[in-house]
């Protein structure tokens, strides 16, 4: 059966997290930058075998796959909105739904290890990966959203140099 929302491949697991052309802005766009070439997860349970036996630190594993499971979730929410409500794909908004899951679980770790008092909360904020470019290098950011129904792109790309160079605060020769 054919992918409902590409309509143009087989709608296997793998194809439906990671190869239907939307998901793919949701991966790179989160904290964990996944780019997901086309093809190169063809079974999701050894792939995620592959996370756990990789070798890197429990803890890093554990927040890891926590992240995955959190982001293949919100892509599989995202797909039912489709199907079942017409409610068309948004990388941007299953995006924030994930940024919102992440900040709101980081503060419940955060509180639970007493790092917080509950009245002085901050309200939850995205968690972000960025980082400006080095000076004299740029980066560009990029998102983009498809829906094959409406047959409608959108490409949104920024380019960031950062143009003064860091000074030190008592740099100034005045006097
Ligand atoms: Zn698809």
């Amino acid at each position: 059966m054919l992918c409902p929302i590409c309509q143009s491949e087989i709608g296997t697991v793998e194809h439906l997290l990671f190869d239907c052309p939307w998901t793919k802005a949701v991966w790179f766009g989160n904290a964990i930058n996944l780019r997901v070439v086309k093809g190169s997860i063809p079974n999701v349970a050894s792939w995620t075998n592959d996370l756990i036996v990789s070798g890197l630190p429990k803890d890093v594993t554990m927040q890891l796959l926590s992240r995955v499971a959190t982001i293949g979730w919100y892509i599989w929410k995202s797909r039912n909105e489709f199907i079942f409500n017409h409610i068309p794909v948004d990388p941007s908004a299953t995006l924030q739904c994930i940024a919102h899951e992440w900040a709101e679980r980081d503060l419940l770790v955060r509180l639970s290890q007493n790092s917080v008092s509950p009245l002085e909360s901050p309200s939850p904020e995205p968690p972000s990966a960025w980082s400006p470019a080095a000076y004299g290098c740029f980066k560009i950011n990029c998102d983009a959203a498809f829906c094959h129904r409406a047959s409608k792109a959108a490409l949104a790309a920024k380019a960031v140099q950062r143009i003064h160079r860091p000074s030190r605060p008592d740099s100034n020769t005045n006097g």
